[in-house]
């Protein structure tokens, strides 16, 4: 497995981290095997969030299996307050049963009010530099999904490292990426197969790991066959073939730009739609051309797009600005096309 230096931090991480977001849905044994086998691959870096649910207290039992020195452990909040920081540093701290935690991120800024708290006298900021005083945490991140928001917050000395999404359909983080790394900070994709939406799992991989914008790539895993697939990645120091290039700009075309990358962050719409799930179906019908299995998946959904009463509320929270109400119209037109 390749390594990278995460920015100055001194880290020295594995080129491919493991993103601890999709191991809530499986079984503490399951997550321990998981986190066992990227051990023997060579992956040292996971990336988990306090949001993710169980995903921290798996983190922190399995890592008595597999060592806790063999990792350098990332999480996150989405605290922006003094107290609210000061507080989840201990509670990821009390969840993971650590002394220290590598590296403890900002959470999700994406509002300019969240990013005024954070620096305001009482803000989260204070908290974590506390926090890295009393060795609690060893280093500070942010991460977020608004390039704006982010461009100015690694103006701050205090940030060693950045996290936002990137992978070959969403390049939107280059300028922040280079500036970051001029800085000396530590980069982070997250994202790297667009949410799901990119299927092409070990080709993004290679095409994030060539940009040279990226220290470190975490796709989420769940299982122990994606850590082993996801590690030859990491092990690959070839460039993109010719024919890989190819293969790259025909899923890039098929995919726009006009696509949910599955964040939740338009969660919950207050009349019960799942909203990521209708796009996700829909792309079933549309890009892959599974039409009877995509409206098959959308049928069982307990709340169809029709019942969408157009509130806006989704709209106002989702990060890429997409026109879910327009969106979710088209696709109760796709699937009653079928
Ligand atoms: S606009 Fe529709 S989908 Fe969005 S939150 Fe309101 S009801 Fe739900
Ligand atoms: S609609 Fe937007 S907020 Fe909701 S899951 Fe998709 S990308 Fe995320």
């Amino acid at each position: 497995m390749r390594k990278a230096l995460l920015g100055n931090t001194g880290m020295e991480v594995s080129v491919i981290g493991l993103g601890g977001i999709r191991i809530q849905r499986v079984s503490q044994d399951e997550a321990t095997r998981i986190i066992l086998e990227a051990k023997n691959k060579g992956i040292n870096f996971i990336d988990t969030a306090q949001a993710y649910t169980i995903s921290e207290q798996y983190i922190g039992n399995a890592l008595k299996e597999a060592g806790r020195e063999n990792f350098y452990i990332a999480t996150k909040s989405m605290s922006y307050d003094y107290e609210s920081m000061r507080a989840a540093i201990e509670r990821s701290l009390n969840t993971m049963q650590l002394n220290y935690i590598d590296l403890f991120q900002v959470h999700n800024v994406s509002r300019q009010e969240q990013m005024d708290s954070t620096f305001s006298e009482n803000g989260a900021l204070k908290a974590l530099v506390e926090a890295k005083e009393k060795g609690l945490i060893k280093h500070i991140g942010i991460t977020g999904h608004i390039r704006e928001i982010l461009m100015q917050a690694i103006e701050h000395e205090e940030f060693e490292t950045v996290q936002f999404p990137f992978n070959p359909v969403e390049s939107q983080g280059t300028e922040l990426f280079k500036k970051a790394l001029k800085k000396g900070m530590g980069t982070i994709a997250m994202k790297p197969m667009a949410g799901g939406a990119f299927t092409k799992q070990k080709l993004s991989l290679k095409y994030i790991m060539n940009s040279g914008l990226i220290n470190v790539a975490i796709p989420g895993m769940d299982s122990v066959e994606q850590v082993i697939e996801n590690a030859s990645v990491g092990e690959n120091t070839e460039p993109l073939t010719e024919k890989e290039h190819e293969e790259l700009n025909r899923e890039i075309e098929i995919l726009g730009n006009d696509f949910c990358r599955r964040c939740g962050y338009c969660k919950p719409c207050p009349e019960g739609i799942d909203i990521p799930s209708v796009f996700l179906f829909e792309g079933y019908v549309t890009r892959y051309n599974l039409p009877e299995y995509g409206k098959s998946k959308y049928e069982a959904l307990p709340v169809k797009a029709t019942s969408c009463v157009r509130c806006r509320k989704c709209e106002k929270k989702c990060p890429y600005n997409l026109p879910i109400v327009d969106k979710l119209k088209h696709a109760v037109e796709t699937f009653g096309n079928i």
